[in-house]
């Protein structure tokens, strides 16, 4: 449940999603069922990345596509041959730059449960690394916020990563996070809400900069 991310501020959260479900539509399809519960819930985890940035950072945004499962994604590319490929994968989730964002109900069930792993906030996270420009792994930052620094706490932490994944020791966020720089940070964001403290502990530059953007820090509200 959403209630389980920052205690103290439950009121806030319900509040705030309540004004994002006026805000946006909650669209259920291929026999998906939602319910006002449901539609709270998924509201209350989708407003917890940007409870201190504010609603307006969803703006590029208006509709929540949900499915029943894991949904199929089609897409066609053409290789430089001119030969056009069709791509067929399973997906939990997806955001496009302006579109909406598709999520599965079956991942959003087993979101949130404290195991690190959530696709909403994965998902919107996606979204805000979007608004400048392009999905690179860098939301637009605040005045103050140091990019360079970021850059380099970021690919050093990567580096480690990709070390830690390759001699099999335990991993501080889902080796997903390696597929590229924007599922890095998507993957980032999911860890700093749902296990912050792991975190914290592997990265404690990074964590500091997931502060400086979400304006959140989970392990002082304790
Ligand atoms: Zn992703």
């Amino acid at each position: 449940m959403y209630q389980a991310y920052v205690p103290q501020q439950q009121q806030r959260i319900q509040q705030l999603a309540l004004r994002l479900l006026l805000r946006k539509h909650l669209v259920a399809v291929q026999g998906a069922e939602l319910d006002d519960r449901l539609r709270l819930r998924i509201a209350g985890m989708a407003v917890v990345p940007i409870l201190e940035l504010g609603l307006d950072w969803y703006d590029r945004w208006q509709t929540l596509i949900l499915y029943d499962g894991p949904f199929v994604a089609e897409h066609s590319w053409e290789d430089e041959f001119g030969i056009v490929h069709q791509e067929v994968s399973e997906r939990s989730g997806e955001a496009w730059e302006r579109g909406p964002v598709v999520l599965s109900l079956e991942d959003v069930w087993h979101s949130g449960r404290g195991d690190g792993y959530n696709v909403v906030i994965h998902e919107l996270a996606h979204t805000l690394d979007m608004r400048d420009a392009s999905a690179n792994g860098a939301p637009p930052l605040h005045a103050g916020m140091d990019a360079a620094a970021w850059q380099r706490d970021m690919q050093a932490a990567w580096d480690d990563l990709a070390q830690r994944a390759e001699l099999g020791q335990p991993l501080p966020v889902d080796e997903y996070a390696l597929e590229d720089p924007a599922e890095f940070f998507a993957v980032l964001s999911e860890t700093f809400f749902e296990q912050p403290a792991p975190l914290r502990e592997a990265w404690p530059k990074v964590y500091g900069h997931l502060v400086g953007f979400y304006r959140q820090d989970r392990l002082r509200q304790r």
